[in-house]
């Protein structure tokens, strides 16, 4: 019996770590030698042109025609001369992918011969057949065009032979339809916030930028197996399959060393990426066997982001080379841990501090409190914002699972911090304070750095936890855009900023001396933020409970998670900050359920097929081999073979159970679609596809394994769990 599986299983054995194409020398000889930065636009641009292209990174000046058609020039030769022959502009639609659309260089003349060609015209703006990228109605109602605009502030950077310029990606009308934009918005309105409120500190803070360092888990799968499984092809997750004998029970390939292949895919990674200018600076095995992570130095979150997208992008190519198929998917293998994109955030200034690092003295010690309550505060008043901003079809399946962080969204400081801010709220008193008291809150603020050396107490169950300098939102999914999280966090806590800067500023005109001013106000919001924090554990049903009873939310699914954004608060918070106005909003809220009712789509299909065209014949072919024994067991010994059968003839009920299973549960699912397929409101769509198609998954998947569980090995068609896992 030769099916596609074994053949993948052979080859398999046969595989052998790809020689490496990396170059050994010193890192610091080809960082970023691919992308256009600064020393390279040094080197190619006037004066004029280099001021001007700086001056729109670091402010957002407008560039003149004249110079982006010196611009333009300068990155044509830079890529000419590294070998590139087409360009293209590289943009985040809301698919959750990037995309390109690649244009030569060359220009034919009249003449018969091709000159390389590239004006500012070009740079500045192009028009993508966008009509196949979501846009939720925006494009629809007025005209089916929306166009790419250069965003100088990340660098141009070579893939392969393509020039790629870094856009975003807007409707004619004017409307982001994309990620970047609402991202650049956010940004900006984090770093005003943010520095007003550094006024009260260091009057020489004059720009805040967020910073972004995430955390990039995935599996390897053998490219041979990959190939055998159209699930995985199709949907990124296996919807079938039997649990393998031996899981990650024994947490070998964690603290286990990197296997041969995936480090050579790994070395190979990191070289393409450093050349990129993608700081990565870690690798390691994860939790579950072919699961692995890696981990840039933070950057600038715009930058992080299109580092982060790149990077997935790489994996992608390099993974195909050494025969390997990268899984991004949240949870590929029900059973086995799941991945995330844990999305490290913290406030950098001007003057290179930390704002959420704990100083050396009481003054920066204040400095980093506002910081960190008013990030709590924030949180604690949005919740539902930050859930909505990671929730996908594909997290679905891991929030709330046992080793993922919950869907309940609170926030983690550690026993230390938690007391100290308890303190701190018992003691401040309305009125004017004592020379006493303010002596003693002092003391107790200056304790802070010495305090969190000792605190090695670390929750990994929290969503959104403070990890020392920074906070750690770790219920980001490994297929995410983290511009999601990202809009929503700097969102959230730059109108808290605002909200807290004009409160102390009152409470100044009113007579409180700044100090006083500031530490009453944190004790308020202290106050009103404590049903957001939690130290106990995320995973158990205790928490559900608990929260519940503080009024927390707990999403379980990507259809009730999103319902935020309907709602006028939501709207009335984006719009107030001219990050997305209410019809980018509805336009958003639209293209997220279309994009989970397609994933559930495609799921339900490739489920179906697997199960008729895979399943049910292998559980057939396996009867008749049952039968072929009965007949012959029957020819031997007669009558008297009637009871020497027995086990053969339980086995021949137990496939037609499950056989029977899988046949019914495969068309009630596909009547249900049909049902839900009926449905013209969106939202009620979702809610179908969420509560009447999914569910017949896990049934179908369970009738599926129970017979894989019996059937002939060689009959089974589908490469098992165990040889997707464990196969190196
Ligand atoms: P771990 O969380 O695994 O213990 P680290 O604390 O070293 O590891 O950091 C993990 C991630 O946090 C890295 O990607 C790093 O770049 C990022 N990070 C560290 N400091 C900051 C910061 N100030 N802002 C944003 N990200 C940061
Ligand atoms: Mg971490």
């Amino acid at each position: 019996m030769s099916s596609v599986r074994y053949a993948a299983l052979e080859e398999v054995m046969q595989r052998k770590a790809k020689g490496l194409n990396v170059n050994n020398g010193k890192v610091s000889e080809f960082y970023g030698s691919n992308v256009f930065n600064r020393v390279a636009m040094r080197a190619h641009l006037t004066e004029e042109a280099y001021e001007s292209v700086v001056n729109a990174m670091n402010h957002g000046h407008r560039i003149e025609r004249d110079i982006a058609d010196q611009v333009a020039m300068a990155m044509k030769d830079w890529a000419l001369a590294k070998g590139a022959t087409h360009y293209t502009h590289w943009f985040q639609p809301l698919t959750g992918a990037t995309a390109e659309k690649h244009d030569a260089f060359f220009t034919p003349t009249s003449d018969g011969r091709a000159i390389e060609q590239f004006e500012g015209s070009l740079l500045v703006q192009q028009e993508p057949d966008a009509s196949s990228f979501p846009n939720g109605g925006i494009r629809n109602t007025f005209e089916a065009r929306g166009y790419t605009a250069w965003d100088p502030s990340s660098p141009a950077f070579i893939i392969g032979t393509t020039l790629c310029i870094p856009t975003v990606f807007i409707s004619y009308t004017g409307e982001a339809l994309d990620y970047k934009m609402p991202l650049l918005k956010a940004l900006d309105v984090i770093d005003k916030a943010a520095t007003d409120v550094c006024q009260y500190f260091d009057k020489n803070i004059t720009k805040v930028r967020a910073t972004l360092g995430w955390e990039q888990e995935y599996f390897l799968v053998d490219a041979g197996l990959y190939n055998a499984r159209p699930d995985l092809m199709m949907s990124g997750r296996t919807l079938l399959g039997q649990m393998p004998a031996k899981g990650q029970q024994l947490d070998d390939h964690y603290f286990g060393s990197i296997p041969e292949r995936a480090l050579a895919f790994m070395q190979e990674l990191e070289f393409e990426s450093l050349k990129l200018g993608i700081p990565i600076k870690t690798r390691h095995n994860e939790v579950a066997p072919n699961q692995f992570e890696c981990a840039p130095v933070y950057e600038e979150a715009d930058v992080a982001v299109d580092h982060n997208l790149l990077l997935m992008d790489l994996m992608e190519k390099i993974a195909r080379k050494h025969d390997f198929r990268v899984l991004f998917h949240e949870k590929p293998f029900a059973g086995i841990n799941g991945s995330g994109k844990h999305n490290n955030w913290s406030l950098g200034t001007n003057t290179g501090v930390n704002l959420l690092s704990p100083g050396k003295n009481p003054k920066t010690n204040l400095r980093f409190l506002t910081f960190f309550v008013n990030t709590i505060k924030a949180i604690a008043d949005n919740p539902d914002i930050l859930r909505a901003s990671i929730a996908s079809a594909t997290n679905d399946h891991r929030l709330g699972g046992n080793e993922a962080p919950p869907a309940i969204i609170s926030v983690f400081i550690g026993s230390q911090l938690s007391e100290m801010l308890d303190k701190l709220e018992a003691s401040i008193k309305a009125g004017k304070m004592t020379p006493e008291a303010k002596t003693e809150l002092k003391l107790s603020i200056g304790k802070i750095p010495q305090l969190l050396l000792d605190n090695t107490d670390r929750n990994r169950t929290s969503p959104f936890a403070f990890t020392g300098n920074k906070f750690e939102f770790r219920a980001v999914g490994s297929t995410a855009n983290c511009s999601s999280a990202m809009i929503a966090i700097n969102t959230i806590v730059a109108d808290q900023l605002a909200k807290f800067k004009v409160a102390v500023d009152e409470r100044i005109k009113k007579g409180d001396k700044k100090d006083e001013a500031l530490l009453k106000e944190l004790q308020v919001l202290i106050k009103e933020s404590k049903k957001i924090r939690f130290e106990g554990n995320g995973y158990g049903e205790e928490w559900v409970k608990e929260a519940k009873k503080r009024g927390l939310n707990n999403f379980l699914d990507t259809p009730s998670a999103l319902k935020v954004m309907t709602s006028k608060e939501y709207k009335k918070l984006f719009s107030k900050l001219d990050i997305l106005s209410e019809r980018e909003i509805d336009a958003r809220y639209e293209v997220e359920l279309e994009n989970y009712i397609l994933k559930l789509q495609i799921e339900a299909r490739v489920l179906g097929d697997l199960c008729n065209t895979s399943v049910i014949p292998a559980a057939i072919a396996y009867q008749n081999i049952v039968l072929e024994n009965l007949r012959g067991m029957k020819e031997v010994f007669g009558s008297a073979s009637d009871k020497m059968t027995n086990s053969q003839k339980e086995l021949l009920a137990y496939v037609n159970k499950h056989l029977q299973g899988v046949y019914s549960k495969v068309n009630e699912m596909v009547e249900e679609r049909k049902k839900a397929n009926a449905v013209q409101d969106t939202a009620k769509k979702a809610d179908a596809y969420c509560h009447k198609v999914k569910p017949l998954f896990e049934e179908i998947k369970y009738h599926a394994d129970r017979l894989e569980r019996v059937i002939d090995d060689e009959l089974w068609k589908l490469p098992k769990l165990r040889e997707l896992l464990f196969s190196k």
